[in-house]
């Protein structure tokens, strides 16, 4: 079970895990309850989020927590991501909350990371836990209509386009043609190599 109610999150896990021959449903998909991401680190939520889905459901469930962490701002919106787009998940309006809060702190450090914790959480109380990211820079204006959340301001290190312009294969990166592009399936590659 992929524990996520975010239907882009979803769509990525579903397309990190398939290669591997699983078959999987999301909690979102069965009705569960969105749990509360009470945790104070993304680790802590992702745990909460698995051990949730896997009790409920009897099945191995896993869970990523992840967000956008701005040096400039402190690390914010670090665990907060989704909480800034607001109840209509507005992007647009989180971005420009970001870049607005970038213009008042004079600073001209444009560095940010994407962040993802995955957990698996099995039935009887085993957990595996993965955390990665990846280091970029924000562009404004936002470019790109590909990917979810914070996608189009994100451009990753070393490359020219911001997430919201690579197709999906191209931020995974995955193996055998790359090592792990974007924060999720850095984890992502970790959790294969531990558990698949
Ligand atoms: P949560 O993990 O459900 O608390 O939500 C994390 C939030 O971080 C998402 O709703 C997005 O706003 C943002 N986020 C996490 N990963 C990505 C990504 O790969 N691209 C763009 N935004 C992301």
């Amino acid at each position: 079970m992929i524990a996520t109610h975010n239907p882009g999150k979803l769509a990525e896990m579903r397309d990190l895990i398939a290669p591997n021959g699983i078959d999987v449903m999301s909690a979102g998909e069965l009705g569960l309850p969105e749990p509360a991401e009470t945790g104070t680190s993304f680790r802590d939520n992702a745990r909460i989020k698995a051990t949730i889905a896997a009790n409920a459901a009897r099945v191995a469930a896993f869970a990523d927590d992840s967000g956008l962490v701005v040096d400039a701002l402190g690390g914010a919106p670090g665990i907060h991501s989704a909480r800034w787009a607001g109840e209509t998940k507005d992007f647009a309006a989180a971005m420009q909350m970001i870049e607005d809060k970038l213009r008042a702190s004079g600073s001209t450090d444009r560095r940010a990371h994407f962040v993802s914790a995955l957990c698996v959480a099995w039935p009887d109380g085993h957990l595996e836990e993965f955390e990665s990211q990846v280091n970029g820079l924000l562009v404004w204006p936002p470019r790109g209509t590909l990917g979810f959340g914070y996608d189009p301001t994100f451009q990753p290190d070393g490359h020219a386009r911001t997430f919201g312009e690579m197709p999906s294969e191209e931020k995974h990166g995955l193996p055998p043609r790359g090592k792990g592009l974007s924060h999720r399936a850095r984890a992502f590659v970790m959790l294969a190599k531990a558990c698949l």
